[in-house]
Parts: structure tokens; sequence; C-alpha cells
């Protein structure tokens, strides 16, 4: 008898638990992994609050996912999909292999890297901008750099910084960081880490030629002042925007302002056949331990779904 098939798009912690469970149930399971594995949490230095693992860093997590899914038969596919086509059976468009069909759908997007918007971000992006303090740190060794953001993420890079640089400088736009106390108790405790409070980063500026780095941030004050900080590296950590373009044009499912698919715990959408799991959807708290949750939840209706075919 043939497999039923499960097609999940975006390979982080949702998506691939999804695959995981999906594969276990006996579906044939494809992963479209867009040539990322792990999302955020490769991005992420040390995780140190998953449920049962006190340390790991990131992109071995992400490793570990997808070892064990490649395990249980998963495939995954190296390709973004381009668009979802729900019209007879759920079919989705890559750039590569063209079309694809499926029984049932998990699209588990994510999210990618808000970014400021400023002059100079662009410009400057892989000469001093980065978005990933785990990737990039080690080029600053010795230097100062400048992390932009007052949550988890800025807190979690400023900490990862202040071990390679000799200084590192938090600018944030409100009067109080907001995170976990653990991790902005450490910030505290650093001595090379300095924060700049109620102030945001207009531009950031260069060296005067095109291969030349960042020189600092230009940062307004609430009073309208401002002032450029001296800076070797700008981290922006502001959080991050999901990329459900693609699942709202299908026109199974609606987006709220900030861009997330509007979808309940069920990870239900108005199509049975399709799912939406983990950081792309609307959700209350976005972390590993609820993107995984949610993997297995869509996975499990989605397999319920298909039982109550037959
Ligand atoms: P976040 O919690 O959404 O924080 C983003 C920060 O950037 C906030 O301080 C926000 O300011 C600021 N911001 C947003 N838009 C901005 C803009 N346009 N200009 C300037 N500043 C802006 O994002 P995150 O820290 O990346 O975390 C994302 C999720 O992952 C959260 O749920 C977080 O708890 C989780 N996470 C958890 C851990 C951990 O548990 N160890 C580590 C990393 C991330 P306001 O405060 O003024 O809104």
């Amino acid at each position: 008898m043939e497999k039923n098939r499960l097609a999940v798009i975006g390979a982080g912690p949702a998506g691939i638990t999804a695959a995981i469970y999906g594969a276990r149930s006996g579906l044939d399971v494809s992963v479209f992994d867009g040539g990322f594995i792990g999302g955020q949490t490769a991005w992420t230095s040390e995780i140190e609050n998953y449920p049962g693992v006190d340390f790991i860093e990131g992109y071995e997590f992400a490793n570990r996912l997808k070892t064990q899914a490649e395990k249980l038969g998963v495939k995954f596919i190296n390709e973004n999909v381009e668009s979802i086509n729900c019209g007879g059976s759920v079919s989705l468009k890559t750039q590569g292999s063209g079309d694809f069909d499926t029984d049932v759908l998990i699209a588990a997007f994510g999210a990618k890297h808000r970014k400021i918007g400023c002059p100079g971000e662009e410009e400057l992006a892989g000469r001093g901008v980065s978005y990933c303090a785990t990737c990039d740190g080690a080029f600053f060794r010795g230097k100062t750099a400048v992390v932009y953001g007052g949550g988890n993420t800025a807190a979690e890079n400023a900490l990862y910084l202040s071990n390679v640089c000799d200084k590192v400088i938090i600018v944030y736009r409100k009067d109080k960081l907001r995170g976990e106390k653990v991790l902005l108790n450490a910030v505290f405790d650093r001595e090379n880490i300095e924060i700049v409070y109620n102030s945001t980063i207009v531009e950031i500026v260069g060296e005067d030629n095109t291969a030349g780095g960042v020189t600092g941030a230009v940062i307004e004050k609430q009073n309208g002042s401002r002032e450029t900080i001296a800076a070797d590296a700008v981290f922006v950590a502001i959080g991050m925007q999901p990329e459900n373009q693609v699942l709202a044009e299908s026109g199974v499912v609606n987006l709220d302002k900030q861009g997330y698919v509007i979808a309940d715990e069920s990870c239900r959408t108005d199509d049975p056949r399709v799912f939406v799991s983990g950081d792309c959807r609307t959700k209350e708290h976005r972390q590993i331990v609820t993107a995984v949750s949610d993997g297995a939840v869509a996975a499990m209706n989605a397999i319920s779904y298909l039982n109550s075919l037959n």
C-alpha cells in the first residue's frame, strides 16, 4: 500500500518535529528546508532551557534534529517553496524541481531577523553589520561591538560577544531591558558590557570605501539629540519577522498585523489538509519548546485527518 505523503516547509524545531512524528506514524515525509537547517537554533550560541538538556550549542541541536529525522527516513529537499496551490490536491511549486503533490502539508516557516531600516545597515551588512553573534562575533576579537535591542536575543548576543570583544555596548530604545532574569543578571554582572538606554540607532557609519568596515552607530536620544558611538560592529537583535506570504497567497490562511498566520493551538487552518506550526503562527510565547510542541500537535492532527478519510 502506498504511504500517505506529508510535506513540511521549514526545517526549524517545529518543522523537523512534525517530520519526526509524521515519519514515526508511517508517512512518507519530505522537508523543504530552503538550504537551512535548525531555524533560529542554528543562530543560537547556547541552549540551556530545553528540558532534559541542560546545555547544548545551537548548531549541535540543529544537527541532532536533522540526524534523528533522517534516521526515520525523512527526506530533506534543499529548495525554497515558491507557491502553494490548494485547489484540487495540495501542490507545492519550487524553483528547482517544479510541482510537488502532497496529502497533507505542515508549514513551519519560522521567522527572519527584523532589520533596523536605517542608512548604512544594508550597505555595511557583512562588513560589521550582523544579525548573529555566534556566526560573526569571532571577527571582532578584542574590538568594540554594539548590540541593538533589549530582549533575550540581545542579552544572549551581548554575553557571547563579551567573551570575545574588549567592549560591548547594548543600545536599547526603552529604560529597562526585558528578558529572562538569569540572562539579564549575567549581563549586569559583566564588567565589559555597557548599556545605553532610551536610544535608537538612526544610522550605521563606516569607512569611506567599499572594503571598509563599520566605524560606529549614530544614536538618537528621546530628546532628539544625536551622538555617534564608536564601534567596529553592530549586532542587530530587534526580534524576528515571519515570512508567511507564500502561505497567505494560497488563500487558506489569514495573517495578523505583524504577519503571523492566525491559527490556534490545534495548528489547523481553513483547509483540513494544511497545518501551520512554530514561530510563524500567532502565539504568546515563541521558544524552542513551544515550536517543538506545535510540530508534534500539527503532525498528530494531520495524521488524525488522514485516518478520518479511511
Ligand atoms: P523580542 O523578545 O521580540 O525582542 C526584540 C527587542 O527588539 C525588544 O527589546 C524590542 O523593543 C526591540 N525592537 C523591536 N523592534 C524594534 C525596532 N524596529 N527598532 C528598535 N528596537 C526594536 O525578540 P528576541 O529577543 O529576538 O526574542 C524572540 C523570541 O525568542 C522571544 O520570545 C524570546 O523570549 C525568545 N528567545 C529566548 C531565549 C532564551 O530563552 N534564552 C533566547 C533568545 C530568544 P521593545 O522592548 O521596546 O519592544
